[in-house]
């Protein structure tokens, strides 16, 4: 038996995109139910889009967490987590090796 496996694309009109696992200890922004939530304050981004998340972290958060550096700043995403959401959509694996991948191998 042979599996066929497809990867469904799943195509939305309107320009959103996918969450990305990243913008978590980027933007301290978790995806819930196709809302990104800011952690750090609460408000939600419907429009899932890499600009808007770092636009309201550019202008809501930057000053207190762009020092946030390495662990850090991975210490400060559990702890928001934890503070806020009962259910999270992406595990705290796949967040960390997102992080380690972007350090190891920095995206140009
Ligand atoms: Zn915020």
């Amino acid at each position: 038996m042979e599996s066929t496996e497809t990867t469904p694309k799943r195509q939305k009109t309107g320009g959103e995109g996918p969450f990305k696992v990243e913008w978590e200890w980027m933007y301290f922004f978790v995806c819930r139910e196709s809302v990104a939530k800011c952690l750090v304050c609460g408000a939600e981004v419907k429009c899932i889009r890499k600009s808007s998340i770092e636009r309201h972290f550019n202008r809501q958060h930057k000053d207190a967490y762009e020092n946030l550096t390495g662990e850090e700043r991975l210490e400060k995403l559990q702890e928001l987590k934890g503070r806020n959401l009962q259910e999270i959509t992406i595990s705290n694996e796949e967040v960390f090796l997102s992080f380690l991948l972007y350090n190891v191998f920095p995206s140009p």
